[in-house]
């Protein structure tokens, strides 16, 4: 008899069984959690791929997303991105709507699965900000062959992310926290994730704290992956660090996520529909059964998650009736098999011990737009993106000559970030795209006049405009004194 069956209340929860193997991993897991008396309902729901081809381009439901806020937890099989029609992302779609910003991506060796640092007692989990960054999707052809990606990353972004890889580590009983970035480059996107890990860390004084730079990270989790702990990282980051750290212990098949909001929860299995063998019966549903432990922790149902945890680790750790992709070849059995199996081991406990979890809880944010007001804000100067066929010092000799009877004096034009004029000696290849910042003569304290700029930027543009195709401008602040921009590399 399971130790959570009894008067417990149910807790609803949306089931989106979604496309390929899905439906059968699901089953499967549903299966497994009504043996053990898991304290859940489900509610089904439909996303994915049948959802497009009724012509509903974000590939969810409307009764599934009603469903999903209702509850504020779904368990999502995988869902395939059409190729060739319909539109976005399911997976996209349902991460950015209900802004689940923590993606939680635990990382540890199972009992039984042998993988490349199997021994090696590794044990992380890995904290991705899910909706910020270059995923944002901002891109721009800023010419026909010159294209734009946004990195945008926020203060409360970073922020949120940072507290919740804490909150997180306290709730694991985790002794460590490491920020990942590529702040040396990224001064200020990524900088400000390592800024902010530097300002929250004080509030966790228990827990040990380091930054390391992304590549070394990636480098460290294949030289020495026990020393990490929980690792908290920007989106594209994490994408790539936690494949890779999926890999070390099994790889995806094996690996379940969360994905945290405010309102919502959602978890997942890391892998995809697997098309190759749908409907066969042959899927391993291991990585949405762990999905599913971690919802059983997300609700505080402990006893039922490590009943089923250790139901699954002694199914894997005795190697009897597993599936094709954990057992040698010609020796798998089925879903089914595989499932009746870990129901067999209920109630049996593995030598691998659960961690002894603690209910963990986002901190809640206010539902207001984000903003700080700086004590003092001035405008510097202009950047103007355009394009042109003209060498660099053709180029800044005529841009020079423009702003001569403006406001402005030209600082210098970039290409890709480079500066090449005034020229520095570099041997940069030139692109079509430059980036030509004007300075203001005089700056404008955007405090102490009620000057704006406004009409001198629209005067430059214009005179600009006349000679040459501008795509972008972006305006040059700084913020309490501090030059809100980044110089271009070889600008003196
Ligand atoms: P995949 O994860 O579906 O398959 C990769 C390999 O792993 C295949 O050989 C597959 O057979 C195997 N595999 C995956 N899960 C398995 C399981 N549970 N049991 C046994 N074997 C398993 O990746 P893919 O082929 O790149 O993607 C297929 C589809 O899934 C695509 O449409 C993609 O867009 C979608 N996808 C969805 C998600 C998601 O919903 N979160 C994630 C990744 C891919």
């Amino acid at each position: 008899m399971s130790a959570a069956a009894g008067t417990t209340k149910k807790t609803i929860v949306t089931a989106l069984p979604g496309d390929g193997i899905g439906p059968e991993v699901m089953a499967a897991t549903m299966k497994i959690l009504a043996a053990a008396n898991a304290p859940i309902e489900w509610e089904m729901a439909e996303a994915g791929a049948e959802v497009f081809k009724k012509g509903i381009g974000t590939g969810v439901t409307r009764e599934a997303l009603d469903s999903i806020a209702r509850n504020g937890l779904a368990l999502k099989s995988p869902l395939e991105t059409p190729v060739g029609f319909g539109g976005k992302s399911a997976n996209v779609t349902l991460r950015k709507y209900f802004e689940l910003y923590a993606n939680i991506r635990p990382v540890r060796e199972l009992p039984g699965v042998m993988a490349p640092f199997t021994g090696r007692g590794i044990d992380m989990v890995i904290v991705r900000e899910n909706v910020e960054d270059v995923y944002a999707g901002i891109e721009h052809m800023q010419t026909p062959s010159v294209a734009q990606c946004l990195k945008l990353m926020t203060a409360p972004g970073c922020e949120r992310i940072v507290r919740a890889a804490f909150g997180l580590a306290m709730a694991e009983d985790r002794n460590k926290v490491t920020c990942a970035t590529k702040a040396n480059i990224m001064k200020l996107t990524e900088g400000m994730m390592k800024r902010m890990f530097e300002k929250v860390g004080p509030d966790f004084p228990s827990i040990a704290q380091e930054h390391i730079i992304i590549d070394n990270c990636a480098h460290q989790l294949v030289i020495a992956p026990e020393q990490f702990d929980v690792i908290v990282t920007s989106n594209m980051n994490g994408d790539i660090i936690s494949d890779l750290a999926a890999g070390l212990v099994g790889g995806l098949g094996i690996a379940p996520s969360s994905n945290l909001g405010d309102h919502v929860a959602m978890f997942e299995a890391v892998h995809g529909s697997a098309p190759q063998i749908a409907g066969k019966g042959l899927a391993n549903p291991t990585a949405l059964l762990s999905a599913a432990i971690m919802l059983l922790r997300y609700i505080g149902a402990f006893t039922a998650a490590e009943e089923i945890e250790q139901g699954l680790f002694i199914t894997l750790a005795e190697g009897k009736n597993l599936t094709g992709d954990l057992s040698p070849r010609g020796h798998g059995v089925g879903t089914d098999a595989f499932t009746d199996q870990v129901i067999a081991n209920l109630g049996r406990s593995s030598n691998l011990a659960s961690r002894d979890y603690k209910k963990f809880e986002l901190l809640a944010w206010p539902e207001l737009t984000a903003h700080v007001e700086p004590d003092r804000r001035a405008l510097v100067g202009i950047d103007v993106f355009l394009e042109s066929e003209l060498g660099a010092d053709e180029l800044g000799k005529a841009l020079a000559a423009i702003a001569e009877d403006t406001p402005f004096r030209l600082n210098g034009v970039s290409n890709r970030g480079v500066q090449v004029y005034p020229s520095t000696g570099g041997q940069t290849f030139l692109v079509d795209h430059f980036a030509c910042r004007f300075m203001f003569k005089t700056p404008i304290d955007l405090n102490a006049s009620l000057a704006t700029g406004q009409p001198e930027i629209s005067y430059l543009v214009q005179r600009i405009g006349a000679k040459f195709t501008w795509m972008h401008i972006e305006k040059l602040q700084s913020f309490d004194g501090k030059d809100a921009f980044e110089r271009p590399q070889g600008e003196g």
